[in-house]
Formats: structure tokens, sequence, C-alpha cells
């Protein structure tokens, strides 16, 4: 069995570090992350610098990242703008779109209700698969938020559902807040068997804030799922949950999947040696365990 690492640390988990890190030391993160075995590699956002300061460097970055065979640098695009910056880029053919389960994140994060966030993401896939490129959608809250509390399983899946039909390869399910347990993850699975969405067309997004990230991945993992959403060393705590443990550690993930025996092609320790070169940087240590572990034979 095989597993593919989608890993956002360079956008999700540095758009959520207070710190500002300089465009030389991403570049020397992502190729780093390419030379511990990862091959899909978020790079970053072309959401408007105003709101996302720590990633206004997006077109830059992008020019000067090393051409890897068989390594993809996908990129967030929250509307048609960043499409417009993301088109005119050499080289990007992996976009991402940020879609909401509910209601109150729809309004608070994209000013939108659920329904006209369709509207919004309709023009923005559509333009994008006439570039050749491929789309994926985020589906945030997909367990609970923290305005609404608990969502619906079935709420989730026609959200996700109607990203599926603007014409996105691929569903990554969020659990924002990591408030998810692997009972809700089977109760979501169901619900998306049930609106007609197998495995092979979803990914998991799962947050450690209450130590439940890999008891969900393994669960998502027995029922097919074979894309999973990780952060080298943990990095990026979310915004919208207490505590500053966000998402599940890339180190964290492959040294369960190592014990499995499931391939992902990474190499922890080069991993976690990134990872804790970074912390450095970041001024926090990391909060993956593994890369804690792992830091004193380094
Ligand atoms: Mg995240």
């Amino acid at each position: 069995m095989r597993v593919t690492i989608y890993e956002v640390g360079p956008r999700d988990g540095l758009q959520n570090e207070s710190a500002v890190v300089p465009v030389e030391v991403k570049r020397e993160f992502i190729g780093r992350l390419a030379e511990a075995g990862l091959t899909t590699i978020e790079a970053t956002s072309f959401v408007h610098p105003k709101w996302v300061p720590q990633l206004a460097d997006a077109g830059e970055l992008l020019e000067s990242l090393p051409r890897v065979p068989g390594v993809r640098y996908p990129v967030l695009v929250p509307n048609e703008r960043g499409l417009d910056r993301a088109t005119l880029q050499q080289g990007v053919t992996d976009i991402a779109i940020f879609g909401s389960a509910t209601e109150s994140f729809a309004q608070r994060n994209l000013n939108r209700t659920v329904e006209s966030q369709f509207e919004m993401f309709a023009p923005v896939v559509a333009r994008a698969l006439a570039h050749g490129m491929r789309v994926r959608a985020y589906v945030s809250m997909c367990f609970a938020d923290p305005w609404e509390g608990p969502v619906a399983p079935e709420q989730v899946a026609r959200v996700g559902r109607r990203l599926l039909d603007l014409g996105c390869c691929e569903l990554s399910l969020g659990d924002t807040i990591g408030v998810g347990t692997p009972r809700h993850v089977e109760a979501l699975l169901d619900a998306f068997a049930e609106a007609g969405v197998g495995p092979d067309r979803l990914a998991v997004h799962f947050h450690d804030t209450y130590g439940q990230a890999l008891a969900n991945t393994l669960t998502a993992l027995k029922r097919g799922i074979t894309v999973v959403d990780s952060s080298a060393g943990g990095i990026g705590g979310c915004p919208y949950a207490k505590s500053a443990t966000g998402n599940l550690a890339t180190e964290d993930l492959v040294w369960m999947l190592d014990g499995l025996g499931v391939e992902t092609g990474v190499d922890v320790r080069s991993l976690a040696a990134t990872s804790l070169w970074l912390a450095e940087i970041l001024g926090r240590p990391s909060p993956s365990r593994v890369v804690q572990a792992l830091a004193k034979e380094i």
C-alpha cells in the first residue's frame, strides 16, 4: 500500500505562524522537503497580501523553486483575482480552492453564504481547467465549527458533492478545529459514500489539537483513503482553535505509516532535521512528538 502525503507546511503552516519568514528560507524549506521525498508540496497562496502578509512573496517564491521531476507545488487560489496571478505564473499546474461546510465560517472567511460560495468558485475552477490545471477543493469545518458546534455529515457531503460537480478532482476534508474522533470520521465517510463519493476522490486534513489526528488518519486509511494532508514539524497553529497545536505533523504521520509498512517515499529523519532547523528560525519548538524524540539523535 502507498499513501501520498500532501504537504501543507509552507502554505497552511507558515500562513498560521506569527513569524514572517524570508523568501530565501521558504525556498530552502521547500527544497529540503522535496529532498526528504515529499512529492506534493503546497507552496503558497495567491491570497491578497493584506489578509495574509506571511505569503505576500508568493510570485517571487514560485519563480525560484527547484524544479524536481515528479514534485508538484500546488498553490491556494481564493478567487478569480488569485487565479489571474496563478495563470500569469510559469509552471503552476495544480491549484486549490478553500470552501466551507458551515454558514458561519463561509460568512467569516469568504464573506459569502455556503450557497453563494459555489458561484464564486465556478469560474475559478472552469478557467483553471481550461488552463490544464488540476483543482483540489478544501472543505473546512467538516466536523464542527466554533460558532455552530457539531456539523451534520450530510451537510458536509452536500457541499463536497457540489465542489466535485464544479470539476474539482479531489476534496480535502478538514477538521479545522481538531475536535473530530474516529467515529466522526466513519460517519463522514459514510455520508460521502451515500452521496456517491468514494475514497478515491477524498483526502483528509486532520488537526492534532485534541491529540486525535493519527487515530482519525488510521480510520480513514482503513476506509480506503490514500491521500493525507500534514505539515512538516506540525507548524501552523489554527487561528480558530484555542491551542497552539494545529496541523498533524508530517513526521508523526510518516512514523506511523513506516510502522504499518505503508510506503510514502519520505525519509522521516531527514524531514525531522529540516523541522528542527525551521523551529530555530520560527522561534518555537516543533509540537511534533516524533521531531522531539528524534532531536536527541539527529
Ligand atoms: Mg490545516
